[in-house]
């Protein structure tokens, strides 16, 4: 169980802005690539947006926190990034985001590899991963290299089974079709495709996902899983277990 609430301000076609709650009306959000449906939200329920953290400089993730700032005068966390305007604590690898009002510390972790400052937050048994972590995907590497994913992937894989893993998109049910052609053969990922593709018939979200389900099907947390080494080698022969499995793994996805 988690020791708050988090609930999902879908935005765009298939992102979702992470809006965390404790007691009474103070809250965060998480990413906020569009203030309008944010404002809506805390209008709506009447909340004091106090804290944003902010993962990555992609504008559908920071394109609303300005006029969230102006608005709702908010502590923003974000990474050390010239690209992003607005940040009040600069976050590095061990350092913490305190949201006090909230009674929540989240502790940072350096996670390089979709972008070059691409942080991620952890505590109260979540994980804010952005675009680095997806359920039964991975970010593209936009400003990394294979290795650096590689190295950012295996501290997220480090956390607790329990954690809850806020990702920032909806992709679970295209990633599971693209993770069952590199591991046909596994079954836990065929159940997984089976429960994400009703969840998704019936209009339900997919995430938060488990990180101990996510070991089990996720062929990027699993490149160094012999059935998914011995898809990478069809692509690159000789393909190592390791950031090999996952360049090659990862080329094909963006190819797919
Ligand atoms: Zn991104």
């Amino acid at each position: 169980m988690l020791g708050f609430k988090v609930e999902a301000i879908p935005a765009f076609t298939d992102n979702y802005i992470w809006l965390i709650r404790a007691d009474g009306n103070h809250c965060a959000v998480v990413d906020p690539g569009d203030a309008e449906p944010v404002i809506e939200r805390l209008d709506a329920e009447g909340l004091s947006l106090d804290y944003v953290l902010i993962t990555h400089h992609h504008p559908d993730h920071i394109g609303g926190l300005l006029a969230l700032v102006e608005r709702h005068q908010p502590e923003v966390f974000g990474p050390a990034d010239p690209r992003i305007s607005g940040i009040d604590h600069v976050m590095r690898e061990g350092g913490r985001a305190r949201l006090t009002k909230l009674g929540l510390d989240f502790q940072v972790i350096e996670v390089p590899g979709h972008t070059s400052s691409h942080i991620a937050y952890f505590g109260g048994g979540a994980l804010f991963c952005g675009d680095t972590l997806f359920s039964v995907g991975c970010g593209r590497l936009f400003e990394g290299t294979p290795e650096q994913m590689q190295s950012s992937l295996d501290k997220l894989a480090q956390l607790p089974t329990s954690t809850r893993v806020f990702c920032a998109h909806e992709y679970t049910l295209g990633n599971c079709r693209f993770a069952l052609e590199v591991e046909p053969g596994n079954e836990a990922l065929q159940r997984r495709a089976r429960a994400v593709k009703t969840a998704r018939e019936r209009g339900e979200r997919t995430v938060p996902s488990l990180l101990g389900d996510e070991l089990e099907v996720n062929p990027f947390l699993r490149s160094r899983a012999a059935g998914v080494v011995a898809a990478a080698r069809k692509r690159i022969p000789g393909a190592e277990p390791g950031s090999d499995t996952l360049a090659a793994i990862r080329a094909w996805k963006d190819a797919w």
